[in-house]
């Protein structure tokens, strides 16, 4: 045997008997899926490299109209742990959720903390607003609750967990402050505290951050804004002498655009956002809208913007450099 073909026999042996433990290692981390952005973005910073995570809905998707796919179905079947938003954001999931609740998956809504603090909001009598991760003080109890889960699910890591949870809880209450002092600096005069956007996903946010909020559609983009919607917003933009309404990243910009032509055919002077705000889908993960910090930090900055009010800078521990777009003014 000649000397190249021995190494070859050698990396091919060596190959052999490190494959199945590489494998192992991959099978024991707990198998995680999360259906929204969001929820991704949250198991990433509970679980980190502890949990092998598959997340479903990609950038710009819109969950209230997200069908699951043969994969996604497949990959929730094998996981140990199904965590999504709740409150069915996830409209087409419900018979998947369902199925999975037979079998010995635990499926794990993360709004469930936080309608057992009874800090959900109410779209109309006895239907609550879906969109509570916008106030990040529920998004903490929501780290928390994860963390939990992750624990009991996985034993060993539960100190890995709990600490992860303990450091972005801590951070979130700075997204928090932050947010609240820019977003009601005395600049900004109380009336003028009002954000119109396509449809009422910033409700929770208006509420952690002082600000008034009125979507066009109803808490989903199920159903089509009718003229009468749009005429109505249109409407108040006129009545209160609103200068700025916005554009959601996952619902088309067609409503809004009907909305801002209908209030200027009665002389009124409004435009559209200087960027879209992030409603149910976070960015790319490359963007720095991307995270969940990100999405909330480009909300408020682009509110501002907009409007031309002042932006405090950014407390350090949150660790966020600003992409260009965001800094300034
Ligand atoms: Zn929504």
């Amino acid at each position: 045997m000649g000397k190249s073909k021995r190494w070859v026999l050698l990396l091919l042996l060596m190959t052999l008997m490190l494959m199945p433990f590489g494998a192992l290692r991959a099978e024991e981390r707990l198998r995680v899926v999360a259906t929204t952005t969001q929820a991704a973005d949250l198991a990433r910073i509970i679980g980190g490299e502890r949990i092998a995570l598959t997340a479903l809905m990609g950038a710009g998707v819109d969950p209230h109209l997200y069908k699951p796919t043969e994969s996604d179905i497949a990959a929730m079947n094998s996981a140990q742990v199904v965590i999504y938003s709740g409150l069915n954001l996830e409209g087409q999931f419900e018979t998947v959720f369902a199925a999975l609740g037979q079998r010995a998956i635990r499926t794990y809504a993360l709004s469930a903390p936080v309608a057992d603090a009874g800090f959900l909001l109410e779209e109309e009598v006895g239907v609550p607003d879906p969109h509570f991760w916008f106030d990040p003080r529920n998004w903490a109890l929501a780290a928390e609750g994860l963390a939990a889960v992750l624990a009991e699910s996985d034993a060993a890591n539960a100190d890995f967990y709990r600490a992860n949870a303990a450091t972005y809880t801590a951070q979130l209450e700075a997204l928090y402050d932050w947010g609240l002092a820019a977003m009601t600096d005395a600049a900004i005069p109380e009336e003028k505290r009002v954000l119109v956007t396509s449809h009422d996903a910033f409700q929770y946010f208006g509420d952690a951050f002082g600000w008034q909020v009125r979507g066009i559609q109803g808490i989903s983009t199920a159903a089509e804004a009718s003229v009468a919607d749009i005429q109505a917003v249109a409407d108040l933009v006129v009545s209160e002498g609103i200068s700025v309404i916005f554009v959601e990243s996952s619902v088309p910009r067609a409503t809004i655009e009907s909305v801002v032509a209908a209030a200027q055919a009665q002389g009124a002077s409004v435009k559209v956002g200087v960027r879209e705000l992030y409603s149910d889908a976070m960015g790319a993960p490359e963007d720095f809208g991307g995270s969940y910090m990100g999405m909330i930090t480009h909300n408020i900055i682009t509110i501002l913007h907009s409007f031309g009010y002042p932006v405090p800078p950014l407390p350090e521990s949150l660790g966020l450099a600003l992409p260009e777009e965001l800094q300034g003014r």
